[in-house]
Parts: C-alpha cells; structure tokens; sequence
C-alpha cells in the first residue's frame, strides 16, 4: 500500500473516556437519590420513582425519587430560614463558598464531565470542554460578583427564596447559571433539575457539603412536571427563574399571576443562521456544525434556520453536505465522536415526527446517515426547498435538523430573520463588518454572534425577547433578576375625595381629548367620566377609554418606529425642550396641583420643580446610557447594548399624578420606546393636560399616546395586544394579577407593582437606573477578531 493511500485509508479508533469511576460513584449511592434539603440528603422508601436512563443505551443510571408535596415544603422552609443569614453575610463570606464551589467542580471536571455525557448522551468532548468548564467560570464569575456586591449593589438588596427550574440539555450548565447569580447576590434556592437529567446536580449538591454551603441556602429537589408547577406556584417563593419550553414558561406566567413574585424566563428559539454572499463559506459550514450539531441540536438558541443568500445557496449547501459527511455520530463516551444520542425515546420520537410530518407538507430532505432509533442517535438533517411559513421553519425542532432558504437582499434577510415568534438569538456571516454591524441591531433577538454562533460565557448576558421569554443570565444585567431596589418606602393613598352635588351646567364644555397619534381626539364610545378638584367640585371631564382606543393609540405608537432609531443625542434634546415647554406653564400648573391634588402652594412648586428636573434627568440619560464591552475569555469583543423594548403601555400610578407620569413617560422615550399611557382614575385630568406641552414640544406623532378610563379595562386591552411589547404597571393587586396573566399570551416583558410601592417625589425611588433598565433590554453582539 503506498503512503497516499494509507493516508486516504485512514480512519478514528475508538477512544472510548472510561466510566468506571462514574459508575462506582453512582454504586456507592446505591443507584437511588431522594432530595437535598437543608444541606442533607432526604430518601423516603414510600417515594415515587423515575428511572434516569443512558440514552445511548438504555441502561439504568440511578433511581430519583419524587418529591412530595411535605418534602417540597420543607425544602422552601429550609431555604427560608437559611436567608436571614445567608443575606447578612458580607460579599466576602458568600464569594469564598462560590469560590470553593468553583474549586471543587474543577477538581472533580473529569467525573462530572463523564456522568453528564452518561445521563444526556451529549458527547464527552463536548461535556469536558464545554459544559462544565462554563459552569465552572460562571462560579468564578460570581464569586467575583459577591465579593464586589457592596460597592457595586449597594442601592440592593436580596429577593429572598428563589424557585429555579430547568431542562435537560445543559444540566450542569443550566444549575451554574442558575444557582451562581442568585446566591452570590444573598438569596436562597430550591432547584429542580429536569427528570431525565438529575445526576450531575445530585453530585453537585455533595460538593455544597464539602464547599461549606451554609445548610439550607442551596436545596435541591427531584420530579417531573408537576413537581415544577407545584414548587413554582408555591406561596412560600418570592421569585421563579424558568429555563424550559415556551408552552410551560406561558403556563408558569399564569399560574403566578398575583402572587407578587419576579419571574425569568429562558425560552424556546428558532434562531437564524443569516449566511451573507461575502462571507468566508468554509467558515460558514463550520460554524453551522457548532451552532445546529452541537449538543445534536438540542440547544435552545441553536442556528437552526439557515438564511443563505440566493446567489451562494447551491454552493453553500453542496460544501454543507459534504461537511455532513465527514460527522462522527455515535458513543458518547467516544473522544471521536461529534454527534451523540438525543436525550431520551421520546425525544427522538418527536424529532422524528415533527421531521416526517413536516417534510409531507413540502421540502427536500438530506440526511448523511441513516437514523439509528436504538440509540437515540439522530442523524444530521438539512432541508431545502421550503419557504418561511413551513411548519419546519416556524416551530422549534430542538434536534440536529437544519432548515435553510434563499434570500435576495439584506433587508429580505432581516424580514425573513425576524419571520419568527421567538427572539433568542441569530448569526451573522460576512467578511464585511460595516454590514454585519448594520445587520446586527435590526435582527429582533437577545444575542447576535458576528461570525460565530453558540458562544456563551459568565460576563455576558443571555436571554431572549418575544416568545424566548425575558430576563438575562450572566453578565451585570443577570444579577440584577436576583436583587431588588432597598430605598422603596411604601406610601398610603390620599383620602377620598367628598364629592360635591354638581349643577349639570357647570364646567359642561371642558372635555378633555385623549392624546393619540399627535393628536387630541374624542373617544370612539363617546363616553366622559368627571373628575373632581380637591374640594369635591367638578374640575374636567375626561373620556373614557374602549377597546378601539385602545387600537388606535398601539397602531399610533407602533407607527412611530423610527423614534427608536433616532439617536439618543436627538432624543435628548427633544425632551429637553418638552421641560423648556412646560416650564413656561409654572404659574398655571402650580395652581393645578393645589386645586386638583390640593397641594399647599409651596408642596404644588415641589412637585412641579422636581418634575422638571426629572425631565431634565432622563434627557442628559438619553445620550449616556450606554451599555458595555464585555472582555468575555475569547479574541474578541462583545457589546452590551441596550435596546428600546418597543411600544410600552404604562398604566400609571394614582398618587402624585404629575411626577408620576413624567417620571413612566420621560425615561421610556429618553430609551427610544413609544408609549401608551393610561392615567390615573382620580387626577385623570392631569396626564391629559400635559398634551398641550407635548403637541409644541416635538416630540413626533405617536411617540406618547395617553388615554383615559377604567384602569383594569383599558389595562387588560394592552396586556392582550399583539403589537405591545412590554407593560409598566402600578395598580391594584387584581389588576396587576389580570395583566400578569392575560400577557401570558405572548409573554410580554412586564415590570409591575402594586401601587404605593414608593414615595414619587424622592429622587431615588421616582428616577433612575432602575426606570432606564426597566425602559431596554440588552443585546449582547458578540464580535470575533483576527483570522
Ligand atoms: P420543559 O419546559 O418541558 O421542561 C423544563 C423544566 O420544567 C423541566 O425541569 C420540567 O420538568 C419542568 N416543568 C415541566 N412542566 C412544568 C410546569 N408546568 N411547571 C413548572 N415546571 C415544569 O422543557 P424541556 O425539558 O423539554 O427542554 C427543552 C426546552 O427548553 C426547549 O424549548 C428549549 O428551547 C428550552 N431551553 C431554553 C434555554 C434558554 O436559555 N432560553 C436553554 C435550554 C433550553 P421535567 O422535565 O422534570 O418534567
């Protein structure tokens, strides 16, 4: 045989990772775990069981006993008596436990690595170089956090017992997101992991016994589903982190409407891979192997719809399937191998299903190998010839199944990009980064990777938007979904208004218009609702709100798109001259206030003059809020950026009617948003007679948009709306339960508060950072240098 055709012959070995001390671990646990609570293992003999599976070959890795309800209970318990001192440690204290936490996961890299290979069938490359070595870095990350906590938090505090939930594709990785931000920032946790994927996060709960967690900071509890509903429903949380599917994070927004808790929610995706003629296309195809095949596609933000453009296609796809080819699919376990078994039969069953019933509806279907049912192994899949609205393109597959259509522009590419109901995440490919950069801020999702895909690490944030959920985990902003502002002080509500019998002559022409589109306009229903001065006599009439009002000032608002792409340079000015505008009307409004809210003269200049100031704040904001560069451990730079959330609807606060609007208002548009405001029901007046400040101020039509009416009603309109994209809320508990709920349909980013949370006068409750992260969220665009 000559050399050359050696060298063509030749071919992987076998390099099979050894499980034998893996499997010795689990022998000595008796292949049984039951629940980690108040830092020691629970096993109930009476305990339902699940059998946690190797997928790749069906053998028994470990019976998980359920939790039931008592043991659910007592876990929140643990962790709710653990918090008081777990908050009152310093940032030093907390660091050392992450600290030792990262440690001991490092010491023992090569048995978690292997158990997590085990237990999901991922490959072990892709376990010991990928997963736990990012679960790793996120609890050095955060130890780091901890340590700094004080100086960098020190406006915050702790939200108290937090409820993490999560799936099965990262189970080692989704713990360290979870489990790092939240106790590094003083609160305590029940974790679940998901019911195919327990056994790394029982072997991690024996590190906490040996890092010194403190007895109930840390619990962790096994089950399925319904373990999950009931652990996040529970009474005894103050917060719920989800990771999982879209269907069950709808769910979980429902089942904890009104209970006054925070939620995050790390959805489903069906991220683009947009592939640019002048992009390097050898590059291309190895970045859709890390972005579709890793993990065998059962990643939440994997490349899975490939957007090529047209001239390219056939080119693209003919280097793809030959690249396919060369896959290695087999034994986890194997160091060679690329591609491993899906996580379970059932999970193989609907990638199979969803592929086959897909594929009836049109489409041509590549696959470099055979699909192999006995080991989960699922064979990579392209599939051309479809178009956007095919079920294939539009639902999440979450296996190794790429779908790929034409584009012609950039702008169709940036259409067919954002042709989807999820947000989470998109690749960009070309060489040419004036246009990767143009392209980047358009694509609607939470992080866009400039010629890389599937990059992660602890200083960058990750999350979605639309249906991929909301909140961040990593970077600055991930800490901020475990801490809560300290300064709020809760105010009471002004005394009922005795309202005098009125003459039905008196004040009959002063009928105040809604705001919508830039102009004043008369409610659809025709309907006016009084409003009375401090002392009980008539003062306005205002209109009341319907359902086509509500259409109207959303169609408005979303009309005024291009105020989110005005620069904030703009903006600032805009809204500085909005304060110049409104300073003129001192005298008048000074009398407002002291006859409408009976304010003294001296309380009524207050209120005015803070105001003013408040305008003034978000304007010099308009232009400095300006995001970060993250020094992520790879060459390369990645931007934080804060983006405008989009139409925002604001029901408003009943107290301190002037400040309060102006301070909902201003730091929305300062942001870019457009708004929907509802005003208070008490002082309706008020909002509206800011209008005629607002028509000389040139702010552009449908950037504000105010109406009045029944606050619940007109709030319920808006949390159901398609086109709004986020609510502020400051009302009753029912109202704030209904808005919590009905948003549920297309899980709206919802900042809300039972109203009287806080004084709107002090300057550190009323304004800030916390309105102006309230008024973005951040894409974090990842941007890779050199060759
Ligand atoms: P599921 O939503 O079915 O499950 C996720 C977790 O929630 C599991 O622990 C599950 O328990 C639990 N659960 C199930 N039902 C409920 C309920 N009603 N209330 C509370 N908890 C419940 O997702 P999968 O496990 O199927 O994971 C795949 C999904 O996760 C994909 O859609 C993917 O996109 C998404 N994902 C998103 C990520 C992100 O960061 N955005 C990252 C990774 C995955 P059990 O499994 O034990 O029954």
């Amino acid at each position: 045989m000559t050399l050359i055709e050696s060298f063509e012959k030749l071919d992987y070995s076998d390099a099979l990772e050894s499980s034998e001390e893996a499997q010795n671990w689990l022998d000595s646990h008796g292949r049984r775990f039951g629940q980690f609570i108040n830092g020691k293992f629970e096993s109930r003999s009476d305990a339902d069981l699940i059998a946690s599976l190797n997928p790749s070959n069906g053998n028994l890795l470990a019976n998980i006993e359920v939790a039931g309800p008592n043991q659910l209970k007592k876990a929140i318990t643990a962790a709710r008596n653990a918090l008081p001192a777990w908050q009152a440690m310093d940032g030093h204290g907390r660091a050392k436990v992450l600290y030792a936490l990262a440690r001991l996961l490092q010491k023992h890299t090569r048995i978690v690595s292997v158990l997590e290979t085990l237990d999901n069938g991922k490959p072990i490359r892709e376990s010991r170089d990928i997963d736990i070595p990012l679960a790793i870095r996120h609890f050095y990350h955060h130890a780091g956090w901890a340590q700094i906590q004080e100086r960098e938090f020190s406006e915050y505090k702790s939200i108290g017992v937090v409820a993490q939930i999560v799936p099965w594709n990262f189970p080692l990785l989704m713990l360290a997101w979870k489990i790092a931000p939240a106790i590094a920032m003083g609160n305590t946790l029940v974790f679940k992991p998901a019911e195919q994927t327990p056994i790394t996060a029982m072997f991690f709960a024996h590190l906490c016994e040996q890092a010194g967690v403190p007895d109930g900071v840390i619990n962790i509890v096994n089950g399925a589903g319904t373990t999950g509903a009931a652990l996040a429903a529970h009474e005894g949380v103050d917060k719920v982190a989800f990771t999982g599917s879209t269907s069950v994070g709808r769910a979980i927004r429902k089942a904890t409407a009104g209970q006054n808790k925070k939620l995050t929610l790390e959805l489903g995706g069906k991220s683009a891979f947009v592939v640019f003629e002048d992009a390097d296309l050898d590059a291309a195809v190895e970045g859709l192997v890390d972005s579709i095949w890793f993990n065998q596609g059962e990643v939440c933000c994997a490349g899975s719809r490939l957007l090529v453009q047209a001239q390219i296609a056939d080119k693209l796809h003919t280097k793809l399937k030959k690249r396919m080819q060369t896959l290695r699919q087999g034994t986890p376990l194997n160091k060679s191998v690329d591609i491993g078994s899906l996580v379970s039969q059932t999970q193989y069953q609907r990638v199979d299903e969803l592929v086959q019933n897909g594929i009836e509806q049109g489409g041509e279907l590549y696959q470099a190998s055979t699909t192999q049912p006995d080991g989960n192994y699922y064979p990579p899949t392209l599939i051309t010839e479809i178009d956007s609205s095919h079920p294939l393109a539009q639902e999440e597959i979450f296996g190794p199944v790429l779908v790929s259509m034409p584009f012609r522009t950039q702008s169709e590419a940036v259409t067919l990009a954002n042709n989807s109901r999820y947000g989470l995440a998109a690749s960009i490919w070309s060489e040419n980064i004036n246009r990767a950069m143009d392209v980047a801020p358009k694509i609607k999702a939470g992080v866009i990777w400039i010629n890389c895909h599937n990059q992660f690490d602890a200083s960058c944030g990750f999350g979605g938007v639309r249906e991929s959920g909301f909140g961040r985990e990593g970077g600055k902003e991930g800490l901020y979904e475990y801490l809560q502002p300290k300064l709020l002080k809760k105010v009471a509500k002004s005394k009922p208004i005795k309202v005098e019998r009125q003459s039905s002559k008196e004040n009959i022409d002063r009928t105040l218009k809604f705001y919508i589109g830039g102009r004043q306009v008369r409610p659809d229903g025709g309907h006016s609702i009084a409003t009375y001065k401090a002392n009980g006599s008539l003062a306005t009439w205002v209109g009341a709100g319907n359902r086509k009002d509500i259409r109207n000032a959303v169609s408005a608002a979303t009309k005024a798109s291009n105020w989110s792409n005005q620069n904030g340079h703009l903006r600032a000015q805009i809204i500085y001259f909005f304060a110049e505008n409104l300073a003129l009307r001192e005298d008048e409004w000074i009398k407002r206030l002291q006859e409408i809210c009976g304010l003294t003269k001296k309380q009524a200049k207050t209120e005015f003059n803070a105001s003013l100031s408040r305008i003034f704040s978000y304007a010099a904001w308009a232009d400095k809020y300006d995001g970060a560069v993250h020094n992520a451990p790879y060459r390369g730079v990645t931007m934080a950026l804060p983006e405008a959330i989009g139409v925002l609807a604001q029901i408003a606060p009943e107290e301190k009617p002037l400040i309060s609007t102006i301070s909902l208002i201003a730091p929305a548009i300062a942001m870019g948003n457009r708004v929907v405001l509802i005003a208070s029901e008490r002082y309706a007046s008020i909002a509206l007679e800011l209008v005629q400040t607002l028509e000389t101020s040139d702010i552009p039509a449908g950037v504000v948009n105010i109406l009045t009416g029944n606050k619940t009603d007109l709030a319920e309109q808006l949390a159901g709306h398609a086109e709004v994209d986020g609510i502020w809320c400051w009302a009753e508990p029912e109202t704030v339960a209904q808005v919590e709920a009905t948003s549920a349909i297309d899980l709206k980013r919802l900042w809300v508060h039972i109203d009287g949370d806080r004084d709107w006068l002090d300057s550190q409750q009323g304004e800030g950072l916390e309105f102006l992260r309230n008024a973005t969220e951040v894409k974090n665009i990842w941007t890779p240098y050199g060759d």
